[in-house]
């Protein structure tokens, strides 16, 4: 195995491209740092400028790739895949763009040197003398293009980057290679369509609901031509004011109350769901906005009343369709239960109770496969947290892994895990949670056992471990 360094000494120098983007300059900083703190060593940083030296890491793409011959098909790495490469006394740690190279050196540095970036103020750093590293040829991609853990503590931006999560509420910066960023996340109907604005002056904008247009907790009456202009040009405004963002949401308010009046109810009759209403209302955003605005993606919910797909209407290729699994249990896996209709079953003193033992159809797998199917980009709003008292624990180590393969397995292509966001940030497990969820959403075949073990003694300590560990048995056993 080559020896990296050696009683803090190294014949390896960092190889940055020239010029170098700034987030590739970050990757070879990080590097720096990182090795200097494990091992003492100090890697002397310099460009493709400087002559061939003997050992070499090649941090990004530069010339010095041509010089060793090495071919790495940059096309097939995306936005945020990268390679892992060794040869004779050369190291390449890149990606096609340069949050892939920051990726490159953070996995380098987790998976070959054995850091581990457990929460925003913990990392392990396993200290030695002697370094060394085996052969390597890796390349990784990132199973879904949207990857956001819901919780406090991964919102910092360094841990978010350094778990490969590009989440939209995480502070990723610029030079960290940013992130993918929404404007206006959730629910947005009221953002397009005001009704402080236009209520009184043009109530048939709004949900007509039991004969009557509704004022309060409404959503807008999609088929009305007037309030498909009025949203394009807010969608447009958006677009035109936030050019750092890439998605934008036109969702439905969060609460029912869906228009029923007869231009909107035959279309939603024929295709057996409210949700066509809502998918063809956001295709004519979409449609109008896709010429001028080719890298923007539109973001809707398939939630609630919208859960179900419609029978033949599809969304748009710039249209990102959000399935909620708000009615389901979070403590058994979403394809094992056998039931999970729409509206949730309650006992006598109005508490939720787990649906999995009854007997029925599994209603919300069914709407997954269906969107799945039609859909582009189709995302999931899952829950990690017991989302009725955050301080209460969730029994749900069993399910996170078998959860996010079958959203692979249905092509599912971003993964929001809703946790504990409040500012305090405590709760059961928060930050055991988020770095179990950041491993899988990029690798939902990934050895959870061994996270789960490095997490336990690295964050709580070898002593404490083991108490951890039996506390948890005693939760999946409950
Ligand atoms: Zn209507
Ligand atoms: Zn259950």
């Amino acid at each position: 195995m080559p020896i990296l360094a050696q009683n803090a000494q190294t014949p390896w120098r960092i190889i940055m491209p020239h010029p170098a983007h700034e987030t590739v300059k970050l990757a070879a900083h990080e590097l720096h740092a990182w090795v200097a703190q494990l091992c003492g060593a100090q890697l002397p940083t310099q460009t493709e400028l400087q002559p061939v030296h003997t050992h070499e890491i090649l941090v990004g793409r530069s010339g010095r790739l041509a010089h060793y011959g090495i071919q790495v098909d940059w096309e097939a790495l995306g936005e945020e895949g990268f390679v892992m490469k060794t040869g004779e006394n050369w190291l390449l740690l890149a990606g096609a763009t340069p949050r892939g190279t920051l990726y490159a050196v953070y996995t380098f540095l987790e998976e070959v040197l054995g850091l581990r970036f457990l929460a925003s103020d913990c990392t392990v750093i396993p200290h030695a003398a002697c370094v060394a590293f085996p052969e390597l040829d890796d390349c990784q991609l990132p199973a879904f293009e949207s990857r956001e853990a819901y919780w406090s503590d991964a919102f910092n931006g360094s841990y978010a980057v350094r778990n490969k999560m590009n989440a939209n509420k995480a502070d990723i910066s610029i030079r960290q290679g940013g992130r993918l960023k929404f404007y206006n996340f959730h629910h947005s109907f009221d953002d397009l369509v005001p009704v402080r604005q236009y209520f009184d002056t043009h109530p048939e904008y709004f949900s007509l609901v039991d004969g009557v247009r509704k004022r309060e907790h409404t959503q807008l009456c999609l088929s009305n031509p007037a309030v498909i202009r009025l949203a394009i040009t807010q969608v447009r405004r958006w677009i035109a004011e936030n050019p750092d963002c890439r998605v934008f949401s036109v969702a439905q308010n969060d609460w029912h109350n869906y228009c029923t009046c007869p231009m909107c109810a035959a279309l939603d009759e024929a295709e057996g769901s409210p949700a066509a209403s809502v998918i063809r209302f956001v295709n004519t955003i979409g449609e109008d906005i896709e010429k001028d605005f080719p890298q923007v993606l539109l973001h809707t919910f398939a939630y609630q009343y919208t859960r179900k797909a419609p029978k033949t209407i599809r969304p748009r290729s710039n249209v990102i369709v959000r399935l909620c699994s708000i009615e389901c249990c979070f403590s058994h896996p979403l394809d094992g239960q056998t039931a999970a209709p729409l509206a949730p079953d309650r006992n006598e003193k109005g508490q939720r109770r787990c649906q999995c033992a009854l007997e029925g159809e599994n209603a919300f797998l069914r709407d997954l496969c269906e969107w799945g199917g039609i859909c582009q980009h189709l995302y999931v709003w899952d829950y990690v947290t017991n989302f009725r008292e955050y301080l209460m624990p969730l029994a749900n180590l069993d399910v996170l892994q078998r959860n996010l393969q079958l959203f692979r397995a249905i092509g599912v292509k971003g993964i929001f895990e809703q946790g504990n966001f409040s500012q305090g940030g405590g709760g059961h497990l928060v930050e055991l949670e988020a770095y179990l969820q950041a491993k899988l959403m990029w690798n939902p075949d990934c050895d959870l056992e061994q996270h789960l073990n490095d997490f336990l003694d690295g964050f709580y300590g070898h002593t404490a471990a083991p108490f951890i560990r039996q506390y948890l048995a005693g939760w999946q056993q409950a």
